[in-house]
């Protein structure tokens, strides 16, 4: 089995990143290295942030390694997967010539980062098959053969599909891109899910790499917490790679209380409840006039088609509820997609909806 460190742009094996004056295990009792002030701020209560925060506090890797089932020096913390997103992309494509696989309809965020790095996005788009989309591991592949692209984003489940890519149809993939591709399989939406993460795959398969993220089940956008999983050696060079500083002090200190027992017995207990919304949601709108199909969705969302899906739109933003209307996308031109609120949000979704069309 292949290092991914092979698969690194070139240039980037043996970067060694910026040396912050946190870079040097030193010991003392007066800290003079780095300029921060010798006063906290005095809106600071905690008297704390005036330092410079770790890196990578180990703590907090501890804790997101025992969240996701895995070794501390398989993880890297940034500012939500979308900086992940963009250190995968900057260590793997070499700007100008490196390209992207991505399935559209799918997350903007992997096409936006591979754009702004000057790589070229290779589309392999979801098969629809009318009930349902299916990931093509076929055109996956020959996109990776044709363009040379060494990541492929896959999304699971999809964004806005909300659909899994089955666990057998992902090793496949990273199987058959063994040395020439990293499989990234972005979960964001994991927890609202009852199939297996593709954690699971990776002690075995050194391409994989795995995003997860605080910003959806754990109730934590604002926070911008999100992870890289993968081979040790991999991660270790996306640390390289990444901002000196990437973790504010008072985000750390609200992810440590978050990922207590008692926070966690409350997520956990909260994303049930949206999977059950998820449900009940879904089984109104399949009954609703001027609704076409209803996805069946492993996310905190519903993608759903419409007759008329403007004049949906409106109605809702008329009784106050705002969605997302993702009908630029390829093949949606038809389509809403709706978070699953509160029992309360959801039956405005469901009022808004059910109401006569006007003739
Ligand atoms: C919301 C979302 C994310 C999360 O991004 P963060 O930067 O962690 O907030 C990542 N991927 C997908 C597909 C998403 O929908």
């Amino acid at each position: 089995m292949s290092s991914p460190i092979d698969l690194v742009r070139a240039d980037l094996r043996d970067f060694a990143g910026y040396r912050s004056a946190r870079s040097d295990k030193l010991d003392g009792d007066v800290w003079l290295n780095a300029n921060e002030s010798a006063w906290p701020n005095s809106a600071d209560a905690s008297a704390r942030v005036r330092r410079y925060p770790e890196p990578q506090p180990e703590a907090l890797r501890e804790r997101l390694a025992a969240l996701y089932g895995c070794r501390a020096d398989e993880v890297i913390a940034g500012r939500g997967s979308d900086e992940a997103i963009d250190l995968l992309v900057r260590a793997f494509c070499v700007p100008g010539q490196g390209a992207i696989v991505t399935t559209p309809p799918t997350f903007g965020m992997y096409a936006v980062s591979a754009r702004l790095h000057g790589a070229r996005v290779v589309e392999a788009p979801l098969v629809d098959e009318g009930a349902s989309f299916r990931c093509d591991a076929d055109a996956i592949e020959a996109c990776v053969l044709g363009s040379g692209a060494t990541l492929v984003f896959l999304c699971s489940p999809g964004n806005p599909t909300g659909e899994i890519v089955p666990f057998d149809v992902v090793r496949d993939i990273a199987t058959r891109l063994e040395g020439r591709a990293i499989v990234v399989v972005d979960e964001a939406y994991q927890e609202f899910a009852s199939t297996a993460s593709a954690l699971t795959l990776l002690p075995s398969m050194r391409n994989v790499v795995v995003l997860r993220t605080l910003s959806k089940a754990h109730a934590l956008a604002g926070a911008r917490l999100g992870v890289a999983i993968g081979d040790a050696e991999l991660i270790a060079l996306l640390r390289r790679c990444q901002a000196p500083y990437p973790l504010p002090q008072p985000c750390v200190d609200l992810v440590l209380r978050a990922l207590d027992t008692d926070s966690l017995a409350t997520t956990r207990a909260n994303a049930a409840v949206a999977t059950r919304e998820r449900g009940r949601l879904a089984a109104a709108l399949e009954g609703a006039a001027g609704v076409r199909r209803v996805y069946v969705s492993s996310a905190n969302f519903l993608l759903v088609r419409f007759d008329d899906a403007q004049a949906a739109f409106q109605r809702l933003l008329t009784a106050g509820v705002v969605v997302r209307d993702v009908r630029a996308q390829p093949g949606l031109g038809d389509a809403l997609r709706i978070t699953i609120g509160s029992a309360e949000q959801n039956d405005r979704v469901i009022a808004a909806l059910a109401e006569a069309v006007p003739a």
